[in-house]
């Protein structure tokens, strides 16, 4: 690896790596601290039905504002975040807060098309033993519908301990909470596996979507799994829409629902009301 690097060249890249664990290392306590400080705040990404470009959800995503980094997107520090187990109170921040605010918006205007907030769960999170106990309290404390909350799981959480997690999964659709699996189709799941497992919504990923206007075999692959999950009862949202012209074709396939950059980005809390009212038109675009 360093062949070729030349004297200074080596030991440029072994202070970068030097810098880069300090950096690392460094980000494990500020992350425990940043719950604390409440450091976190949530942007929200509309989820659109297809047909009718209304708003009917919104999923909530973290960002972390960083002392002296700035704002920084999961991407940066999510993975730190599961191995230091920070993600358990993080994403039980997330939680209560994304249901806080929908209840307030709810409150704010009764006639909004807003219906439930999607928060994603990781699988440190999901697997500590008090998990249902704390969707239980969130609800609670928001005097929230069960209803009005979906939870994002991982394919990956559910190949992994399945039958603790199948009975967790059984215990919140009881109390009337829906699930969904994210990022359907990067990991090793099939349908058929599916059937058995207690959900109720697929997103599918953005990595799906991409190519389904270029490829003839992606459209088609996209077509079959809309069509077998609408068998199956499952409600699919397509990710990552970001052309009109996917937009068209995931509807002429039956594909319900959507969320991308076409119809919006992830916003601040406060420009949610403008795409969601009932005081006045939508204010997204054809
Ligand atoms: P995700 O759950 O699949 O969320 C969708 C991600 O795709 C978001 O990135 C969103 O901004 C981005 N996205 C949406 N539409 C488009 C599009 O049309 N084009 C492109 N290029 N991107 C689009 P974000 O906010 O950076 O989040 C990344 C991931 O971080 C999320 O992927 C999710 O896995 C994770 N994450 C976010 N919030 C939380 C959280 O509260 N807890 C946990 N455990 N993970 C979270
Ligand atoms: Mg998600
Ligand atoms: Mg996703
Ligand atoms: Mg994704």
């Amino acid at each position: 690896l360093a062949k070729g690097m030349g004297k200074g060249g080596w030991q440029r890249y072994q202070s970068d790596l030097a810098h880069a664990m300090v950096q690392r290392l460094e980000m494990r306590t500020q992350l425990t601290e940043a719950i604390e400080d409440e450091q976190f705040i949530l942007q929200f990404q509309p989820i659109v039905e297809i047909a009718e470009q209304r708003v009917t959800g919104v999923e909530a995503l973290v960002r972390w504002q960083h002392p002296t980094r700035g704002l920084l997107g999961p991407f940066h520090f999510v993975e730190a975040a599961e191995e230091n187990g920070a993600i358990v109170g993080i994403g039980n921040w997330v939680m209560r807060e994304a249901l806080r605010q929908l209840a307030e918006w709810k409150a704010a205007d009764p006639g909004t098309s807003l219906r439930y907030i999607s928060v994603n769960v990781s699988p440190r999170q999901f697997r500590a033993a008090d998990f249902v106990e704390q969707v239980h309290t969130a609800l609670e404390q928001a005097g929230a519908r069960p209803d009005w909350l979906l939870l994002e799981i991982t394919e990956s959480l559910v190949l992994k301990d399945a039958e603790k997690v199948i009975q967790d999964l059984r215990a919140l659709r009881a109390m009337g909470v829906r699930i969904a699996i994210d990022d359907f189709g990067t990991g090793y799941s099939s349908l058929s596996y599916l059937r058995q497992m207690p959900v109720d919504v697929l997103k599918l990923d953005k990595s799906f979507i991409d190519d389904i206007l270029t490829s003839r075999q992606q459209h088609a692959l996209v077509d079959a799994i809309v069509t077998l999950a609408g068998n199956l009862d499952l409600t699919v949202v397509a990710e990552g829409i970001e052309e009109a012209g996917q937009r068209t074709a995931l509807k002429t396939m039956g594909c319900h629902y959507g969320q991308g950059y076409h119809f919006a980005k992830p916003v601040w809390p406060a420009e949610i009301p403008a795409l969601t009212g009932s005081a006045e038109p939508a204010a997204l675009s054809a």
